[in-house]
């Protein structure tokens, strides 16, 4: 039997969907546990990890800010784990790979998907600003994956699993930094940029009005995305730039509009499911990686998106 310890991400308790997302991969590799950092789980929570298939939910009570540390209880409750699977994020990059220095596990960290390959996992990713795909063995015998978020479909599991609640005792070894404070950024309400399963982003094109692209993201439940030009104006702040030096989005669908696909950008979200764009000069180079184009501008094209989408949900 393969465990696969999946950590689950959750905010303030409340489990996230990417780490549904993570569960559900997991259960293709295996038998799933989940590892939970932090104050203990609700029942509603675990239960809903249980309807993902985790058999067990492994709390470990333990303040695990710190990477260090996280990987510490990490280690310490998933010992017997074959995979550790978790959702790529800038925190979660550096505790697997403090875990993978550890315990010498193989680990790949934005993967795409990932797959048992004859006794072992294979990852499949983008690189070099999603130009190519590769596909990696790991061949040691334990094996640690970042999944990116969106690049599995959360689906419960026929039979919802026990999801028994395992509390973990873990040391926590001394080191050398202390978190004395900790303030979350100013954050938008809604779906964080990296987690979006839709993404409508807006550059120097909007001349800095991002009525409509806002307008069009919440009328599809996702997040407002920009171009480094229209952060550096100062006309949206910098959580929202995708690209190189911004955030990295895997959205099912990525709309851009008035952005012209200079490669910096194209690199943050170029492994989108579906990419739609609205640019005016019909030469733009984000045409050459859409699956979609409208040469217009912004402001006739998305007003008529919002009104054709409006009607469709009508009826
Ligand atoms: C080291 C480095 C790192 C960088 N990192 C990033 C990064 O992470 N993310 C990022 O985005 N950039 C990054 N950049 C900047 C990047 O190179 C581009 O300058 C930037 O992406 C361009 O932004 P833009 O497409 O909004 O502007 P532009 O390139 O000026 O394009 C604007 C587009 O809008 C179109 N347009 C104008 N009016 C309309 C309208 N009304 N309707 C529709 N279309 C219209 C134009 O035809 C044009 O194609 C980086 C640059 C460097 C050097």
């Amino acid at each position: 039997m393969t465990t696969v310890a999946v950590l689950i991400d959750h905010r303030a308790g409340v489990v996230t969907r990417p780490a549904l997302e993570a569960l559900t991969l997991a259960r293709s590799l295996g038998t799933p546990v989940a590892v939970w950092l932090g104050e203990r789980p609700s029942a509603d929570a675990a239960a809903l990890l249980g309807d993902y298939g985790a058999t067990e939910v492994r709390a470990v009570e333990a303040d695990a800010r710190l990477s260090a540390h996280a990987a510490t209880a990490l280690g310490a409750a998933s010992e017997d784990a074959d995979v550790v699977v978790v959702i790529s994020t800038f925190v979660t990059k550096e505790i697997v790979t403090r875990l993978a220095m550890a315990t010498g596990a193989g680990v790949v960290v934005d993967a795409a998907g990932a797959a048992m390959v004859d006794g072992r996992v294979e990852t499949v990713q983008t690189v070099f600003a999603a130009t190519w795909n590769v596909r990696t063995r790991i061949e040691s015998a334990r094996a640690i994956v970042g999944i990116r978020p969106n690049t599995t479909q959360a689906v419960p599991a026929d039979a919802a699993a026990a999801a028994t609640l395992v509390p973990i005792t873990v040391e926590l070894p001394e080191i050398r930094e202390r978190v004395t404070h900790v303030e979350p950024g100013e954050a938008d309400e809604g779906v964080p940029l990296a987690e979006a399963p839709v993404v409508v982003s807006g550059g120097r094109g909007t001349g800095g009005d991002y009525t409509l692209v806002t307008e069009l993201a919440e009328l599809l439940g996702g997040a407002v995305g920009a171009s480094r030009d229209a952060t550096d104006e100062g006309w949206i702040s910098h959580e929202h730039m995708v690209g190189q030096t911004g955030t990295t989005v895997t959205p099912a669908l990525y709309v851009a509009a008035g952005i012209s696909g200079a490669v910096h950008h194209r690199g943050g979200m170029q492994a989108s499911g579906t990419i739609v764009s609205i640019n005016m000069d019909p030469d733009a180079p984000i045409f050459e990686i859409s699956d979609f184009g409208v040469v217009g501008s912004l402001f006739d094209v998305i007003p008529q998106a919002i009104e054709r989408i409006k009607e469709h949900r009508a009826g």
